[in-house]
């Protein structure tokens, strides 16, 4: 399809980053194309309906987010890394290969009870990161409807780690 294809020949992929080992996918040149962003916004938000926020995860899912909001007519979030928003923030603490990180939202200003989201990043590679922004929006109230992604790494089991922290009944797109 016009996504696959346009990522197949902008993707960036370099070896032994962020650590010795793993091969990234630098997504950078595929947005900077505009058949590129325009193929792979409309294929994230295929198939959506009844969404009524969408949150991207820091930070190409940010830019995807954006798009991807706009594109559905709702607004859109930033789920940031920490020390980025004013006080008060909701905060949780995951764990990575090595170490941990931690997410943000505002815990003020926004009202997510009750809100459908749709949660928006470049790659799913464990999932550990999606499953940790859906459980500080959740902790807030919000309901995720649904995690879409550019690409998925799936020899990481990211779909079975959301399903098994979301449950099953969150649709992964990739
Ligand atoms: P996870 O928590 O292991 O699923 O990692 C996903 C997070 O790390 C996402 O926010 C991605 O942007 C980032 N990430 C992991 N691997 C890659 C990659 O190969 N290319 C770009 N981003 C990656």
């Amino acid at each position: 399809d016009r996504a696959r294809a346009a990522i197949d020949r902008h993707v960036r992929l370099v070896d032994d980053f962020p650590s010795p080992g793993i091969a990234f996918k630098d997504l950078t040149p595929v947005l900077a194309d505009p058949e590129g962003l325009s193929a792979i916004v409309t294929a994230l938000t295929h198939g959506c309906r009844g969404i009524d926020l969408v949150a991207g995860i820091d930070a190409r899912g940010f830019l995807l987010g954006g798009a991807v909001a706009r594109e559905l007519e709702v607004g859109v979030l930033a789920v940031r890394k920490a020390g980025k928003l004013p006080p008060p923030v909701h905060s949780t603490t995951y764990t990575l290969e090595y170490g941990t990180a931690s997410l943000e939202i505002p815990a003020d200003g926004l009202d997510l009870a009750g809100r459908r989201v749709l949660l928006v990043d470049d790659v799913l590679a464990t999932g550990g990161t999606a499953v940790a922004a859906a459980k500080l929006l959740t902790d807030a109230g919000a309901e995720i409807v649904g995690v879409a992604v550019v690409m998925e790494l799936a020899a990481l089991g990211g779909r079975s780690t959301i399903a098994d922290g979301l449950g099953p009944d969150i649709g992964v797109h990739a």
